[in-house]
């Protein structure tokens, strides 16, 4: 497993490597305001296909930018194993290569692409109940120390309780553009051009198994396969039959995901319906609240000014840590994720 260091070296070598196996490559590029990958290149989304069948795997990557460095090159180790047979393969490279560049989990317009896809009925507006309260606490205006931020949120956890506080958090907000979690005004960018050429690529395909990598939740090098379903559905149980006991539930009681609205599962949902069974592989790093914390800090350095390096290396260290007892640990979760595809 090759853990790259620039988008655009990794992009250079999933797209040399998917040609090496035969596999047919294509790109959309992203405008974004007409800034550019750290050679200069133009930012695109990259496709590579290959296989026969009616059955489909789809693994998806940068969803969240800077979480894409992982999921690149598990992508990649993913085209060196041996392919199921009567399969097909598509994998997308990169959701967010702003984000990538930037090492941001948002986009260009400060988006979580991650609840940008709200369905045609949904208004861009709202926010979960709490999350004007922890405003002052999840965007402040100044630094502030980790002892007064665990102090802080740990008075919130008192009075609203983990779960509700963790929903009101990390959901989806639209009422504060600069804030985290904003899910944006408008469909963005890559999601709407995504959106339009996806049904191309899973023509004629009667099954999709879709892998959507992640970095920042669980623990530490393992992967935890999230699932928007219940503990009860057919699909739930098909797919922990597969995947194991790292599959969680949505809801699932101390599970380690909540709720989210505008959400890619859900809008794949939209498009696929049942032909889909989805995942987002998350590959834990560190703790949830100290996530948060970076997220808090380097999203202020981002509007009110600040050390943007230093919040570039720290927001790297968080969602692709350097140190060899992460990467041993993810390359065998990596691992363990093929070998489970094999069996598909
Ligand atoms: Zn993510």
């Amino acid at each position: 497993m090759v853990f790259e260091q620039s988008y655009a070296v990794a992009r250079a070598a999933f797209r040399s490597e998917a040609k090496q196996i035969g596999a047919e490559v294509d790109s959309i590029i992203i405008d974004a305001d007409g800034q550019r990958a750290e050679d200069g290149s133009e930012l695109t989304i990259d496709f590579a296909s290959w296989g026969e069948g009616d059955r489909c795997v789809v693994m998806s990557s940068g969803l969240h930018g800077v979480e894409g460095y992982i999921g690149s090159a598990t992508q990649r180790l993913l085209m060196a194993s041996k392919p199921a047979k009567g399969c097909r393969y598509l994998l997308i490279h990169a959701i967010n290569p702003w984000g990538m560049v930037q090492f941001r989990r948002v986009n260009e317009s400060n988006v979580d692409l991650n609840r940008n896809f709200l369905s045609a009925e949904e208004d861009y507006a709202g926010s979960p109940e709490h999350y004007g309260r922890l405003n002052g606490l999840l965007n402040p205006m100044r630094r502030f120390s980790r002892v007064e931020f665990l102090a802080r949120s740990a008075w919130q956890i008192l009075r609203h309780g983990y779960e509700p506080l963790k929903q009101a958090i990390a959901g989806g907000q639209y009422d504060y553009p600069q804030g985290l979690f904003w899910g944006g005004n408008r469909l963005e960018e890559g999601p709407a051009k995504l959106l339009e050429v996806l049904p191309g690529y899973l023509k004629g395909v009667k099954d999709i198994l879709w892998l959507d990598l992640h970095s920042g939740l669980g623990a530490h090098g393992e992967l935890t396969y999230l699932l928007e379903a219940s503990t009860d559905s057919a699909l739930y149980e098909r797919l922990s039959a597969q995947f194991g006991k790292k599959v969680q539930a949505w809801n699932q009681e101390g599970g380690v995901a909540y709720a989210i609205r505008g959400g890619f599962p859900a809008a794949l949902e939209q498009v696929f319906g049942d032909r889909l069974a989805m995942l987002t592989c998350e590959y834990g790093t560190r703790p949830a609240v100290d996530i948060l914390r970076l997220l808090v800090l380097e999203n202020q350095v981002v509007h009110h000014g600040g050390h943007r390096e230093g919040a570039k290396s720290a927001m790297r260290q968080a969602f692709y840590p350097k140190d060899s007892a992460w990467r041993n640990k993810a390359r065998r979760s990596a691992e363990e994720l093929i070998q489970a595809l094999a069996t598909y």
